[in-house]
């Protein structure tokens, strides 16, 4: 097993990494900006480093001063974590040519699924659904590119290849539109991402956003955790998510499940990783894969067992998996209300000292966050102040739970979004389940 681990990460993930290491016997180390003297895992971590000041780009961003803290500290391995460097092939490379075992997928794997057009190429190859679209990033050819969208039918969806965090995406509706919204996108994604590949897809009218968490340890096992449906979102943000996803066609999950878990093997995946689709009319279409532990892992965990950041740990120890297929049982139901420090209609960040602090509990009640009376949220970094999880035998009991959760949680002093998940969770077709992607801005809008 690891000796010791550098955690390269703030908030609720890194108290969540240090948990897991924890019960497993391994020396943890935190890392913190100026800021985040104060974050709960820098009080229980074995040792902490200051790596810089707040802005991110100086500390939690910043590769060299990351190292150095792995270096003083003799630390055998990093967890990236969410964010900020997780998928930084650049940054898992370094990592590992220091001599330090990086917690995630191999650089080259990073790097593949980093570029969409890549990471869709390997997902059908190796019989992944993916959506239909050109094959490829477009060429400079007009008459290619119309006669590309002509066969997709339109509306159509521009994407850049280097995108992510739903930024670089044109929706094309008519033809007169195709060949400005081409060029468009690919200056801005020349300019954000530098790199200007685009490719062109369908675009779905009315898709859930659906996922599949897999585990696979390098050693030739892999894994599937079933589902998850993160379809209430706004602006390409998950706002609640839920284990299993509700009423899914059987034939086309199962199947699914399987080419995600064969795909692990054929691009020789190592670590915890999540295949992103959307779901419609009975269909599975590949969007984009996540090389890393995702927000939403808890609801995953509640529902098959399985600790997804201990199997983290253990494969970077170059132990296999600890589970096979035929022993991942799904058990009942569970969902993820993520608790951000915002106003809950206009959306603005409100940072600043939390007065009272009072988390919900019981049977099946789970809150994964790092804030405390008296903790500061500082203005510098995301909003996520905790994710409250319910699980329950079925989808009603769960969503009860959450109901009771939300009533009982007390965050005083700063505002917060719990206003809208009391809301979210009483209302009728969420209820129901199955809505897609664009209902909760829809409801919001309304
Ligand atoms: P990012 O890496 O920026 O998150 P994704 O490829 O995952 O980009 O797409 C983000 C979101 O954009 C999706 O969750 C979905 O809401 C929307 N989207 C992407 N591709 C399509 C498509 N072909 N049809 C409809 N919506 C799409």
């Amino acid at each position: 097993m690891l000796d010791k681990v550098l955690i390269a990460n703030r908030g609720e993930i890194a108290l969540r990494i240090l948990r897991a290491c924890k019960e497993l016997g391994i020396k943890t180390v935190a890392v913190h900006s100026k800021a985040d003297r104060e974050l709960m895992h820098v009080r229980l971590a074995d040792e902490a480093v200051c790596i810089g000041p707040a802005p991110s780009a100086q500390s939690y961003l910043n590769i060299p001063a990351l190292i150095s803290a792995a270096e003083v500290t003799d630390s055998s391995a990093i967890h990236p974590g969410y964010g900020f460097l997780s998928e930084n092939a650049n940054f898992a490379e370094q990592v590992e040519r220091s001599g330090f075992v990086f917690i995630g997928p191999r650089a080259e794997t990073i790097r593949l699924m980093g570029d969409k057009v890549s990471a869709i190429e390997a997902m059908k190859k190796a019989g992944v659904p993916t959506v239909p679209g050109s094959d490829g990033p477009l060429g400079d050819d007009e008459g290619d590119n119309l006669a590309i969208a002509r066969r997709i039918g339109y509306p159509v969806i521009i994407k850049a290849a280097a995108g992510g965090g739903g930024r670089g995406m044109r929706v094309v509706h008519t033809e007169g539109h195709l060949l400005s919204a081409i060029n468009v996108t690919r200056t801005e994604a020349h300019s954000s991402f530098g790199d200007g590949t685009v490719y062109m897809e369908k675009f779905l009218e009315r898709p859930r956003h659906v996922e599949v968490q897999v585990l696979a340890d390098g050693q030739g096992n892999a894994i599937h955790l079933y589902d998850r449906d993160c379809s209430l979102q706004r602006r390409h943000q998950k706002v609640l998510e839920e284990a299993p996803a509700p009423g899914i066609d059987p034939d086309a999950r199962a199947k699914v499940l399987e080419a995600c878990r064969e795909a692990c093997i054929e691009i020789d995946y190592r670590g915890a990783g999540t295949f992103e689709f959307l779901y419609e009319d009975g269909q599975f279409f590949f969007i984009e894969m996540n090389t890393r532990v995702q927000v939403e892992h808890p609801v995953t965990e509640m529902v098959t067992g399985v600790d997804i950041v201990r199997e983290q740990l253990r494969i970077a120890s170059g132990l296999p998996l600890s589970i096979r297929q035929e022993d991942v049982k799904l058990h009942g139901h569970a969902f993820e209300c993520r608790i951000n420090a915002e106003d809950p209609r206009t959306f603005m960040p409100s940072p600043g000292q939390v007065t009272l602090y009072h988390p919900p509990g019981g049977l099946g009640v789970r809150m994964d966050s790092h804030v405390y009376t008296g903790y500061t949220v500082p203005p510098h970094y995301d909003s996520l102040i905790g994710k409250l999880i319910t699980w329950g035998d079925s989808r009603e009991i769960a969503l009860t739970r959450m109901r009771n959760g939300l009533d009982e949680l007390l965050v005083e002093g700063i505002k917060t979004n719990t206003d809208l998940h009391k809301d979210l969770v009483r209302d009728g077709h969420f209820q129901q389940g199955g809505v897609n992607i664009h209902y909760l801005e829809k409801k919001l809008a309304s």
